[in-house]
């Protein structure tokens, strides 16, 4: 990764917003418009009898916002998933108290990425006593390298320093690419929001904390209830070598984590072929609701369908270039997934933008891995 800033956000504009030279001067504050209108705030609905999904209005930020699923059992709440920051877990604890008086029990964590742990600290602060719970593999992603960046059990300055260090290299990234002549209006809506929404999390992200797993599990893990169980598994690599979906089997509802995201994939240190085995293994399952971890609810798995095949068309299109010896950034260049590119981002030239960017470049390079035999490592948040 060329520049280090914080996860999504940062792979994204290390991949195209990085440019070389001196920034321009600080001259054009983000516009005054409430953040509120970019539905970047999360919003709770009710999916079914004691089940909710908090979920951003407007589903595709370039910093987004986890996803978190509210299940209701007898003797307390259970989450999946926190929160990308200390501000958005203090939005999630009043969100959860406007639908239910019982307390947060537990919080289960799908994967290792900021935007779904950096809340939980917020979290625990009001339910002192609940479990956070992950699969071993991610758990040894929060305790080490993976988020060496990032504060653990109490804040601590240096780090934080440097991570609104960060955000200075973002929010410079940022009026870099609007300084740009040749955007498209939509484009420049989309960085101008784009703006606001890093003044936001700039403000979401002080007294940064991260919060530990204090349950981990290696396959499987049931958390019983008379109304809600929740099967919380980890159906091998995919999206995370981690990944851990939850299953309400009398509700029939999965949450999947970032196995599942729209509008757009994230791809980045995915594993492709596993990927499409834990797709198919959770359609086995024959779900009636699907929860993503970014994106509104679905009801079939006509979307589910729709990346198990891209998953297979950016393979398909990779090992033969792989197996020439071209490399992989050359690959980059000669693979052309513009069908696809519309069945996900349509004529929306921001979106477009940002499937290459959270979908073609990475993944291509997991895909490439994959052709070559070569491991395919986590980075870093
Ligand atoms: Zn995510």
């Amino acid at each position: 990764m060329a520049c280090v800033l914080p996860r999504v956000l940062a792979t994204a504009l290390a991949a195209c917003l990085c440019l070389p030279g001196a920034a321009p001067a600080f001259e054009n504050p983000a516009p005054s418009r409430p953040i509120a209108q970019d539905g970047y705030f999360q919003t709770i609905a009710r999916v079914d009898d004691g089940v909710w999904l908090i979920a951003q209005p407007q589903p595709f930020h370039i910093q987004p916002i986890g996803n978190v699923v509210v299940i209701e059992q007898s003797d307390g709440v259970v989450l999946i998933d926190g929160g990308g920051s200390p501000g958005a877990g203090r939005r999630i604890v009043d969100l959860v108290r406007s639908v239910t008086g019982k307390p947060v029990k537990a919080i289960a964590i799908t994967h290792w990425h900021g935007d779904h742990v950096l809340g939980v600290a917020s979290i625990v602060q009001a339910w002192p006593t609940a479990e956070i719970i992950a699969t071993d593999v991610t758990a040894a992603h929060l305790r080490g390298r993976s988020m060496k960046a990032y504060p653990k059990g109490a804040p601590d300055a240096a780090l934080q320093a440097a991570f609104d260090q960060r955000l200075d290299g973002a929010e410079t990234s940022l009026r870099d690419a609007l300084a740009k002549p040749d955007l498209s209006t939509r484009e420049r809506e989309g960085f101008q929001a784009s703006q606001r929404l890093l003044a936001q999390y700039r403000e979401d992200t002080r007294n940064l904390v991260l919060a530990l797993p204090t349950r981990t599990f290696v396959e499987s893990l049931k958390l019983d209830d008379a109304t809600h169980p929740v099967e919380l598994r980890h159906p091998g690599r995919g999206n995370t070598d981690g990944d851990l979906i939850a299953w309400l089997p009398r509700q029939r509802v999965m949450a999947t984590g970032d196995l599942l995201v729209a509008p757009v994939p994230f791809g980045f240190n995915a594993y492709p072929a596993q990927w499409q085995a834990a797709l198919r293994a959770m359609q086995a399952q024959r779900p009636s609701m699907w929860l993503p971890g970014h994106g509104a609810p679905m009801r079939d798995d006509a979307y589910v369908g729709r990346v198990i095949e891209l998953i297979q068309h950016t393979r398909d299109a990779v090992a033969p270039l792989a197996k020439q010896g071209v490399g992989a950034d050359a690959a980059k260049k000669r693979i052309d997934l513009s069908a696809d590119r519309a069945r996900f981002a349509g004529d929306d030239d921001w979106l477009k933008r940002w499937f290459d960017r959270y979908w073609t470049q990475p993944f291509v390079d997991a895909a490439y891995r994959e052709a070559k035999g070569e491991p395919i490592e986590q980075g870093e948040g």
